[in-house]
């Protein structure tokens, strides 16, 4: 049978992964286009203002969802998780996957680019490599000490995720302890979760112009020139990316969960072009969460911790990016980096994916550290930076694929996967007609709302 998508599309009512699709696709055509004409009015006043400002409030809305959800998904996670020891078993599991699957990315990429040797007879002109400075790599200690906030309203201010998730799951441990006392708080977070999950469709339906302004404006930026003289490294890393995309996570997938990855790939899809229209794993929290309880059926107890930790720890498409610039630069530079070399990189490019959070080119900074450590210059960066942006974007989708698959292997293995869900094509769907609102609970409450006459 075809996809819920296609068969709604051709039954009349466009459905909203359709409608989306179809904004990505006349954002690269408007985008081009724009480009290649090169008009001083259009790329300043279009591109630059109406684009830029519709992608932006796009990108902001999407922002402004992501702590408030976080905050009441988890703690309704951890007081309905039913036994406190599969909070600790969860973590860990999760854990462990996210460093595994990011480990194996990495040694992936190094393998990739060795084979097809990138960089080797390039030829370095007119390279302006100002501006680029290199980024201490941050302590083990540092990373897991900053993890307790001093302040929790800091760090939901400043959207600070890892301090946030251990805020929230100290209070949501707090919250079970005290029982019966808490049930009033814990439905008021389910009412609140409810809420949220409600603006994240209310937003969903805005994407398709959204996404055509953030796409548009990137492809009418970024020419097909830039790619020409590292294509190279392009395709060595597009290569490595599509291979950890399809082969391993799948493969991961299927063996850990026993799940079917097409299956997978459909209900992860609308996560998939967000991610690709942000460039941000962050900004994608609401939607990638969404897609992984409502479409995939995991448990709100293991999606609403393992989402956001996977969007701040795992970084597979970003510790990909390390290992092929860092192979590209050393060919290109002519120096031979050798077995330690290469593993400072896997064990950096890891460690440096925990302590970073998932944002618009983050990975450059964190390419700064890695080459500094290994003694490539800094400057080489100032090779990549052009065709940097769609790297970037094509790595978020691996970045937030990654989080879906562990939060899926995760949820099965304890349990807390509705394979209902999972199967059913359907579940899940946005249509539009959730979005109705209904005029006689609208009166009702208005009613309740008006104080009493006397
Ligand atoms: N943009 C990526 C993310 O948000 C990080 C990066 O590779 O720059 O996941």
């Amino acid at each position: 049978m075809a996809p819920a998508w296609i068969r709604e599309t051709f039954n009349g009512e466009l459905s909203l992964t359709a409608k989306i699709a179809i904004g990505m696709t006349l954002g690269l055509i408007v985008g081009t286009l724009f480009n290649v004409l090169n008009i001083e009015f259009i790329n300043e006043h279009v591109v630059g203002g109406l684009f830029g400002m519709i992608g932006k409030m796009f990108v902001n809305a999407l922002k402004m969802l992501v702590v408030p959800l976080v905050i009441f998904s988890l703690i309704c996670g951890v007081a309905g998780i039913g036994d406190i020891r599969l909070l600790g078993r969860v973590g860990g599991r999760a854990f462990a996957l996210y460093l595994m699957t990011t480990a194996i990315a990495i040694t992936l990429a190094i393998f990739v680019a060795t084979v097809l040797g990138p960089g080797h007879g390039f030829e370095m002109t007119g390279v302006n490599a100002s501006g680029i400075a290199a980024k201490e790599a941050p302590s083990v200690w540092d990373v897991f000490a900053n993890i307790v906030p001093t302040n929790p309203i800091n760090a939901f201010a400043n959207g600070a995720m890892l301090q946030i998730i251990f805020y929230v799951i100290v209070l949501g441990i707090a919250v079970l302890m005290l029982g019966d006392r808490s049930k009033d708080f814990v439905r008021g977070c389910e009412y609140m979760n409810e809420l949220m999950m409600k603006i994240v469709e209310i937003v969903m339906n805005f994407a398709p112009y959204g996404v055509f302004c953030l796409i548009a404006k990137t492809f009418a930026e970024q020419g097909i020139d830039l790619f020409i003289p590292v294509l190279a490294y392009v395709i060595t890393l597009v290569s490595a990316l599509f291979l950890h995309l399809f082969v391993t996570l799948m493969l991961l997938l299927w063996l850990l969960a026993r799940l079917d990855p097409f299956k997978f790939m459909t209900k992860i899809r609308p996560a998939q072009i967000f991610a690709f229209s942000t460039a941000s794993s962050n900004a994608t929290i609401p939607i990638t969460f969404r897609c992984v309880t409502q479409r995939i059926g995991a448990d709100n107890s293991v999606a609403s911790f393992t989402v956001p930790f996977g969007a701040t720890i795992n970084m597979d498409g970003t510790a990909i990016m390390q290992g092929v610039a860092t192979v590209f630069l050393a060919n290109v530079y002519g120096i031979e980096l050798g077995v330690f070399g290469y593993l400072t990189v896997i064990g950096l490019a890891v460690l440096a994916s925990i302590g970073t959070a998932g944002v618009p080119g983050v990975g450059l900074v964190m390419l700064t550290m890695v080459l500094n450590q290994v003694g490539l210059p800094i400057e080489g960066i100032a090779l990549i930076l052009g065709v940097d942006r769609l790297m970037d974007m094509i790595r978020t989708v691996v970045n937030i694929t990654g989080d879906a698959v562990v939060s899926t292997i995760v949820a099965k293995q304890e349990g807390k996967l509705d394979v209902a869900v999972f199967n059913d094509p359907d579940a899940g769907v946005l249509t539009g007609d959730e979005l109705e609102i209904d005029l006689e609970a609208e009166a009702a409450l208005a009613d309740a709302a008006r104080p009493p006459h006397d």
